[in-house]
C-alpha cells in the first residue's frame, strides 16, 4: 500500500480533514479517507502521494515526528494551542512552550 495525503481542499466543512491514509490508489485513498465520509463531495478531495510515509503503512501507525518532519501541526501537549511542531521527549510541544521549557 502506498501512503496518500487526502485532505478537503475546497475546506467546505468545518475541518479540512488533513490525514494518511494507505491505499493502492488515489481513488481509493478518496474512498477511505475521512473527509469522504463526512459528506466531502468526491471532487473536492485531494490525494497527494507522500512516499516518506510508506514504511508505515504495516503497521498504519504513524509517529508524530514523521508528521512534523512532513510540516504538519499537533495540539500542544501543554498548552492545547494548534501549533506544536516541536518534539521533545516524547511530547510535541509549541514554540511558546519550547522557550518557557529551556529558559
Ligand atoms: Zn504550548
Amino acid at each position: 500500500m502506498k501512503a496518500y495525503h487526502v485532505h478537503d481542499k475546497e475546506n467546505s466543512g468545518e475541518e479540512a480533514c488533513h490525514e494518511i491514509v494507505f491505499a493502492e490508489s488515489p481513488a481509493q485513498a478518496k474512498y477511505k479517507s475521512e473527509a469522504y465520509s463526512n459528506g466531502v463531495p468526491w471532487t473536492d478531495i485531494a490525494a497527494v502521494r507522500k512516499p516518506q510515509f510508506d514504511q508505515y503503512a504495516e503497521t498504519g501507525i504513524i509517529p508524530r515526528s514523521a508528521y512534523i518532519a512532513d510540516g504538519w501541526y499537533f495540539e500542544c501537549d501543554q498548552c492545547g494551542s494548534f501549533s506544536a511542531t516541536n518534539e521533545v521527549n516524547g511530547q510535541v510541544i509549541c514554540e511558546f512552550c519550547l522557550e518557557d521549557q529551556s529558559a
